[in-house]
C-alpha cells in the first residue's frame, strides 16, 4: 500500500468515528515558551487538556508534522545510524477532548490495525504502565483489562516511567501510556529470540509504532502531579514506521516515503545506498534533514544564528558534513532535492509545494557558505596541526574551530586520525560545557507554579475596543532569569493589553490596585492561549478591582507602523508581483519591519514608486474595517490574505483597509490619514531570496524629513544662500570637471617640456643613446614617457626612476633592435637593479618595471645602469 493511501485511510478511519480532520500545525511555534518545535501531534491541543481553552470539537484526528531536534525529545544524534528515528516524522492521531477514555482509544486503534490495514495480530504486541511509586502511581489496571478482552495476555507487557508515562516537557500534560509494539522479523528471527523479550530494546525490527496516551494529570513545576478536571485521549503513531510495516520492508528508509529522495541522491552523488554502512548513514542522514529543513523554512523558519533559526542550521550543515565526508560532495546539492519532496508531499502538505523555491534558494545558500567555511576550517586544522606539539591537537583548539567556524568535533577528530593525529576529547569536552553553561545561564528561566486566585473559565481580550478596563486577577507566578530578574507573570479575567504576536509588540502601561499602588506592566506576551502581563512587582493587594490602562502613546504609534505594514505588504505584491510573500514582520512603536520573499534588490525606482503607493493610500483616508469572526474558508475566498506557518483557527479576524485585507490579530489605526507619512529608511537582504525593508511612519516620519531638510538648509547655507541650491551645486560641479581638464591640460605640457629637456640629455656610450633620469612622475607617465622618447631617438637605452608615495619605481626602456642586437634585457635590468631599491620586478625584454620599498637607492640604481653598456 502507498503511504498516501495510508495516511487517507487513518484520516478516513476516524473522520467515521465522528473526528473532525484538521491541519497538521506549523512545525515552529510561536508562542509557547517551553517548545522551538512541534514535536507530538497533541502539541496543538495542550490548552484544551489543561482547560485553558473550549474546543469546538471533542473528537478530532490530524496528521502533524514534528521535529524532534531540541529539549525533552531529541533524536537529532540517532537519526541516520539507525532506521526508524527521524528528525521531522508525521505522527499520525487521534484526540478525545473530555470525550472518549481508554476503552474506545484501545479498540479503535486495535480495529484500525488489524482489521482496516489488515496487520497480523500475531506480530503485535502492547504496553501498559507498571506504575510508579514516587508519582504515587499505581500499575494501569483499566487498560489491562480492555486488553485483555482484545489480545492474548502473553502479548501485555508491563513500561515503566520512561516508555510508558508520556510527558511533552518538564511540565504539562501528561499521563500513562499504551504502546503498540510490532515485530516485523522473519520467522526464523523470531524463533531464536521471542519478540516480547526485544520490545523497548532498540532493536531497529521491534519498534513501538503508536502510542495510546490517556491524559489524566498536568505536571507542575514543582514535579507534581495535579489531577485534571476531564480525562482526555492522545495518540500518536509514527507515519513512516507504520509505511515500513505495511510496506513489508526492514527500515523506514525503503518505504516510498523515502525512496525517491535516496535515487534522486545517488543519481547526484554517484554512490549507491546498501553497499557500506558509512554511505548508508550519510545518504540516510541527507535524505532525512532535508525533509526536516525544506518543511521549517516552509513554516516561516529561516537558518540563523539564535534560537529556532539556529537549530536548524545545525541540522543542515549535520547534512552538508556527512555528504561532504562520505559522499565526497564539495558543491551545494542538497537543494536539488526539495524538488522530490514537493512532489512527493507537496499534496498532503501544500506549503512545501508553495515554497519550493525559497526552500532552495535558502538551502542552496547555506550549503554554498557552509562548505567555504568547512574549506578554512581544513586549511586553518591543517596549520594547527603544523603548530602542535605531539601528536594530540589541544580540545582547546578543537573547540576554537567548533565555535567560530562551526567546525564539527568529529569531523576534526576524523581528520586527525586520518592524520595519524589525536584529539584532547576531555580538553574539548570541559571547553563546550563552560560555553553551555554561560548560554544556559543567560538564557535560563524558572516558573514557579500558578498560584490560582479565582477560576475564570477564559481570559478574554477587549484591547481592540478599550484602552483602559476594571480587571481582576485571576493568577499570577514568578518567573526568575538571569537576564530579567525576577518578574511576575499575571493574568486577569479580562484585559486591554495586546500580547505580542504577529510580529507587532505586546503593551505597556499600568495597572493601578484597590489599594491606589500603581504597578506598572512592562510587556505583554501570549502563552498558549493566556494573555500574560509581566511586571516587577506583584501587586500587594491581590483580591478587588484593578484598573488597568495601556500606555497609549505607545500603542497609537504602534498601530501606525501595523497599518502600514499591511499597506506596504499590498504595495509590494502590486508592484513587484504576486510572488511576494511575507517572511517576518516586525511592528514596533518606533518602525516596522517588513521581510518577504523576492529574488532581486529593490531598485531606488522601485523604493519611490512603493513609498509613493503606500502614501497615496494615507492620503485617501481609508477606513478601517474589520470583521472578528469570519469562517477562514470565507475569508479567503473574499481576498484576504493569509500566511504561512500560521495557525488559524476556524473562525478568523479580517483586517481591511480598501484593497488591503488580511488576516491578521493586530491593533490598527481607524483611518490610514493618521499615519501621516511613511517613510522607507532600508532595503537589505536576509537570506537568499528574501528582502527586508525598514520604513517609519507618523512622528518619526516627520523627525526624519525635518532632518533632511535641516540639511538641505546646512548645503544651502554652505552655497552662499543661493536661490536654487541645486542648480548652484550643479555650476560647482562643472566647474570642477573644468578645472580636472585644465590641470591635465597643464601635466601634458609639462611633460612636453620633460621630453624635450631630457631628450637633450642622452648620453652616446658604445653607439648607444643612454638616459639614466629620475622624475616626478607615476608608473603610467613613466611608461608613457619612455615609449615617447624610444619613438623619437635612436638606439635608446633608458632607465627611469621615481618616488611614488613613498615607494620607488624603476622603467626600463630599450630599443627592440639593439635588445636583439648587444643580447640586453630590460626585465633582467630592472629585476637586478631591484636590489637597489629592496624590491623585484620584470617584464619583457624591451620594457620592464620594478618596484621596492626604499627611495633611497633610486640614485644608486640609475648610476648602477650605465655598467650594462
Ligand atoms: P521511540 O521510543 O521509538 O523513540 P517514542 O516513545 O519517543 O518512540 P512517542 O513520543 O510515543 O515515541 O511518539 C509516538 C509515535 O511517534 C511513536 O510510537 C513512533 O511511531 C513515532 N515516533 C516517535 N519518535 C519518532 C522519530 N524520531 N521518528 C519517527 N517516528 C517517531
Ligand atoms: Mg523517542
Amino acid at each position: 500500500m502507498k503511504s498516501k493511501e495510508i495516511r487517507q485511510r487513518f484520516l478516513d478511519f476516524y473522520k467515521n468515528k465522528s473526528h473532525t480532520i484538521v491541519a497538521s500545525a506549523p512545525i515552529v511555534l510561536k508562542d509557547d515558551p517551553s517548545l522551538m518545535f512541534t514535536n507530538a501531534g497533541m502539541n496543538q491541543f495542550k490548552e484544551y487538556f489543561l482547560g485553558n481553552s473550549i474546543p469546538k470539537h471533542t473528537r478530532i484526528a490530524d496528521t502533524q508534522k514534528c521535529l524532534r531536534v531540541s529539549g525533552k525529545h531529541n533524536d537529532l544524534e540517532e537519526v541516520g545510524k539507525d532506521t526508524y528515528h527521524h528528525t521531522m516524522f508525521e505522527m499520525l492521531g487521534n484526540w478525545s477532548i473530555g470525550d472518549y477514555f481508554k476503552k474506545e482509544a484501545i479498540e479503535w486503534a486495535w480495529e484500525f490495525l488489524t482489521k482496516e490495514l489488515k496487520i497480523n495480530p500475531n506480530h503485535l504486541y502492547v504496553t501498559i504502565f507498571e506504575g510508579h511509586k514516587e508519582d504515587g502511581l499505581e500499575k494501569d489496571q483499566e487498560a489491562f483489562e480492555i486488553w485483555k478482552e482484545i489480545i492474548d495476555e502473553k502479548r501485555i507487557l508491563l513500561g515503566n516511567k520512561k516508555d510508558n508515562f508520556w510527558e511533552m516537557g518538564d511540565q504539562g500534560p501528561c499521563g500513562p501510556a499504551s504502546e503498540i509494539h510490532v515485530d516485523i522479523r522473519s520467522d526464523e528471527e523470531k524463533a531464536k529470540v521471542p519478540g516480547k523479550d526485544l520490545i523497548n530494546q532498540d532493536h531497529p525490527q521491534v519498534v513501538e509504532i503508536w502510542n495510546l496516551v490517556f491524559i489524566q494529570f498536568n505536571r507542575l513545576a514543582s514535579g507534581k502531579l495535579q489531577e485534571l478536571p476531564a480525562k482526555h485521549i492522545d495518540t500518536g503513531m509514527g507515519f513512516e514506521r507504520l509505511s515500513m510495516v505495511m510496506q513489508g520492508v526492514q527500515s523506514n528508509y525503503d518505504t516510498d516515503v523515502f525512496t525517491p529522495i535516496i535515487a534522486e541522491i545517488e543519481t547526484i552523488t554517484g554512490f549507491t545506498y546498501g553497499k557500506d554502512e558509512a554511505t548508508n548513514i550519510a545518504i540516510r542522514v541527507i535524505a532525512d534533514h532535508v525533509r526536516a529543513v525544506a518543511f521549517a523554512i516552509a513554516d516561516g523558519q529561516l537558518p540563523s544564528n539564535t534560537g529556532a533559526g539556529y537549530v536548524i542550521r545545525r541540522i543542515l550543515r549535520r547534512a552538508i558534513r556527512y555528504g561532504f565526508t562520505f559522499l565526497n560532495t564539495n558543491e551545494a546539492f542538497i537543494y536539488k532535492l526539495v524538488k522530490t519532496l514537493v512532489i512527493e508531499l507537496g499534496e498532503a502538505f501544500p506549503e512545501i509545494k508553495k515554497q519550493q523555491h525559497l526552500c532552495e534558494n535558502v538551502i542552496q545558500e547555506e550549503e554554498i557558505s557552509f562548505l567555504r567555511t568547512l574549506a578554512q576550517g581544513l586549511s586553518l586544522l591543517d596549520q594547527m596541526i603544523a603548530q602542535s606539539k605531539g601528536k594530540t591537537l589541544a580540545g582547546t583548539k578543537a573547540f576554537e574551530l567548533y565555535d567560530t567556524y562551526g567546525f564539527p568535533i568529529d569531523l576534526t577528530s576524523l581528520i586527525l586520525e586520518e592524520k595519524g593525529y589525536q584529539l584532547d576529547e576531555e580538553e574539548f569536552k570541559k571547553a563546550l560545557q563552560q560555553q553551555k553553561n554561560r548560554s544556559k545561564d543567560a538564557a535560563a528561566s524558572t516558573t514557579s507554579d500558578w498560584v490560582i486566585l479565582r477560576e475564570d473559565d477564559e481570559e478574554e481580550f477587549i484591547g481592540y475596543d478599550y484602552l483602559d478596563a476594571e480587571v481582576k486577577l485571576v493568577k499570577y507566578r514568578k518567573i526568575t532569569s538571569k537576564k530579567e530578574g525576577e518578574m511576575y507573570q499575571l493574568v486577569f479575567n479580562l484585559t486591554p493589553f495586546y500580547p505580542e504576536g504577529g510580529g507587532q509588540v505586546g503593551d505597556k502601561g499600568y495597572l493601578k490596585s484597590p489599594n491606589g499602588d500603581t504597578i506598572y506592566i512592562v510587556d505583554t506576551k501570549k502563552e498558549n492561549n493566556l494573555i500574560v502581563h509581566f511586571t516587577k512587582q506583584l501587586p500587594k493587594q491581590l483580591e478587588g478591582v484593578f484598573q488597568a490602562f495601556v500606555d497609549t502613546k505607545q500603542r497609537q504609534r504602534t498601530a501606525c507602523n501595523h497599518t502600514a505594514t499591511h499597506l506596504l505588504h499590498q504595495a509590494l505584491r502590486s508592484l513587484l508581483g504576486t510572488h511576494v510573500e511575507q517572511k517576518g514582520s516586525l511592528v514596533r512603536s518606533a518602525y516596522l519591519r517588513f521581510d518577504f520573499s523576492h529574488f532581486s534588490k529593490l531598485t531606488d525606482d522601485e523604493l519611490q514608486q512603493i513609498e509613493n503607493f503606500v502614501n497615496a493610500r494615507i492620503q485617501d483616508s481609508i477606513p478601517f474595517e474589520e470583521n472578528r469572526n469570519i469562517p477562514y474558508k470565507k475569508a479567503l475566498e473574499a481576498g484576504a490574505i493569509a500566511l504561512f506557518g500560521e495557525k488559524y483557527g476556524d473562525a478568523v479576524r479580517t483586517v481591511k483597509f480598501g484593497e488591503s485585507m488580511e488576516l491578521c490579530g493586530g491593533t490598527h489605526v481607524q483611518n490610514t490619514s493618521e499615519i501621516w507619512h511613511f517613510t522607507i529608511t532600508q532595503e537589505t537582504s536576509v537570506a537568499a531570496g528574501i528582502r527586508r525593508i525598514e520604513a517609519i511612519t507618523k512622528d518619526e516620519a516627520k523627525n526624519y524629513l525635518t532632518q533632511k531638510a535641516t540639511a538641505f538648509d546646512e548645503v544651502k547655507t554652505l552655497l552662499n544662500n543661493a536661490q536654487d541650491p541645486i542648480k548652484a551645486l550643479g555650476n560647482l560641479q562643472d566647474e570642477n570637471t573644468l578645472l580636472k581638464k585644465e590641470i591635465e591640460g597643464l601635466k601634458r605640457a609639462q611633460a612636453k617640456n620633460l621630453k624635450a629637456d631630457l631628450k637633450k640629455q642622452f648620453q652616446p656610450i658604445n653607439g648607444v643613446n643612454f638616459l639614466a633620469e629620475k622624475v616626478d612622475l607615476d608608473a603610467n607617465g613613466m611608461k608613457d614617457l619612455a615609449f615617447q622618447l624610444g619613438g623619437e631617438v635612436d638606439q635608446v637605452f633608458i632607465i627611469l626612476g621615481a618616488e611614488v608615495n613613498g615607494k620607488a619605481l624603476l622603467t626600463c626602456f630599450i630599443d627592440k633592435k639593439l635588445a636583439e642586437k648587444q643580447g640586453l634585457n630590460a626585465g633582467q635590468v630592472v629585476r637586478e637593479l631591484g636590489k637597489f631599491i629592496q624590491g623585484g620586478g620584470g617584464g619583457q625584454a624591451f620594457f620592464a618595471t620594478a618596484g621596492g620599498k626604499n627611495p633611497q637607492g633610486i640614485n644608486q640604481a640609475l648610476q648602477e645602469a650605465k655598467s650594462y653598456l
